[in-house]
């Protein structure tokens, strides 16, 4: 037994696409992890690499009911990002969001340590300003059908900067765009797994609407790097701040660039855009790069081949359906 304590992060949602990563990059950083996740879209198989790790625990917990451990940073990412997914049981989203950040941030008060929120670019909105800066306020539909997540995900934000404001607490606010790479659910809806698995099996490509609204896409890599360095930032850095990739795509680029790496000769078809589908995406930057001297490094077609590498294999081994184990 070493006869030193490593600091010890809690990550909820860790089994999930990004938490996982991040589970990877702290225990590569030398911590001590403690993963708390109810495998609603994350699988036990995006951290089984871990198991045995002695450095690294799992926990099978709903973030919606009180969690008491002892830990010295808290990374909160459970909750379901997929627009799919999270309109699956939207109710239980929002307490995802809302209840999971209150009993994030009552540990986080207990035990006096900091913690990061993984909001989202949801929190503007279909935004009326572009690119969106972090002083922008947004535009959401309070009642459609993306508002359990954006909703839920922006009164996650005031109580987090309640808790700064009343309790003292050290609050990092994430703003995160979208991010793609492996272990993204290859049925979960979101649009570079879905293109991807698409075109390696030679199925249609669907853009919704025209094709021609964008978003900007950041490897997961990079993503995960912006969080750590935030993390280490001094008290006085709260965030909000945005983390994304500045390169904008429609979905019809995306769709084209996928097919060009895939070499698939699938077709692309329309479908209805859904309700409330943002129009125009992309981050401005300029306060992560100032703050954090942070910035994406990883190419979007370095990133496409390695996200389409991963779908290939899970394709192969015939794994792409199932869901935790
Ligand atoms: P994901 O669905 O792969 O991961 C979410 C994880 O949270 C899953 O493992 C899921 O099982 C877990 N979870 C959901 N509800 C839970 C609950 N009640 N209790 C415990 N665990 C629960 O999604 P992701 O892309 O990894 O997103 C992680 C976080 O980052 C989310 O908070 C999401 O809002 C945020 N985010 C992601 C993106 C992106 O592009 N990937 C963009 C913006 C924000
Ligand atoms: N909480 C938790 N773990 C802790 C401390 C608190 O899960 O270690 C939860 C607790 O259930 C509470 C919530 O966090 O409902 C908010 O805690 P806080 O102390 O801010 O509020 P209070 O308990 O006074 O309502
Ligand atoms: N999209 C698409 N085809 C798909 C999946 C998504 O055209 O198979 C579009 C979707 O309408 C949206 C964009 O791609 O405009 C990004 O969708 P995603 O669900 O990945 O995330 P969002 O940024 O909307 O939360």
């Amino acid at each position: 037994m070493e006869n030193f304590r490593r600091r010890r992060a809690l990550v909820t949602g860790g089994a999930g696409f990004l938490g996982s990563h991040l589970c990877d990059r702290l225990l590569g950083d030398g911590l001590e992890v403690l993963c708390a996740d109810n495998f609603f879209t994350g699988a036990k198989k995006n951290v089984n690499h871990l198991d045995g790790d002695p450095w690294f625990e799992l926990l099978r917990h709903d973030v919606t009911f009180p969690l008491y451990v002892e830990v010295d940073e808290i990374f909160n990412f459970a909750c379901p990002a997929s627009p799919v997914q999270y309109q699956v049981d939207p109710v239980q989203t929002t307490k995802t969001s809302v209840q999971g950040a209150i009993n994030a941030l009552g540990l986080s008060k207990r035990l006096g340590v900091p913690i990061l929120q993984a909001s989202t670019s949801e929190v503007y909105g279909d935004p009326q300003q572009h690119p969106q800066t972090e002083d922008y306020w947004g535009h959401v539909n309070p009642v459609g059908v993306r508002a359990c997540y954006d909703e839920g995900k922006r009164c996650a934000e005031t109580l987090f900067f309640d808790y700064r404001r009343h309790v003292g607490l050290s609050i990092k606010v994430a703003r995160i765009f979208n991010t793609y790479g492996p272990r993204m659910h290859p049925n979960d809806g979101r649009v570079v797994s879905n293109f991807i698995v698409a075109a390696l099996q030679g199925a249609p490509l669907t853009l919704y609407g025209t094709g021609e609204q964008t978003r900007s896409f950041c490897y997961v890599d990079d993503l995960v790097d912006g969080i750590v360095r935030l993390m280490r930032t001094p008290d006085d850095v709260t965030g909000p701040i945005n983390l994304g990739n500045p390169s904008e795509f429609t979905v019809r680029e995306l769709a084209e660039k996928v097919l060009e790496l895939t070499g698939s000769r699938s077709e692309i078809r329309f479908a209805e855009l859904p309700s409330d589908d943002p129009v125009r995406r992309c981050p401005d930057i300029t306060r992560a790069q100032d703050t954090l001297s942070w910035e994406p490094k990883t190419p979007l077609d370095t990133g496409l081949r390695l996200t389409a590498d991963y779908f290939d294999d899970l394709l192969r081994r015939g794994s792409a359906g199932s869901d935790s184990g």
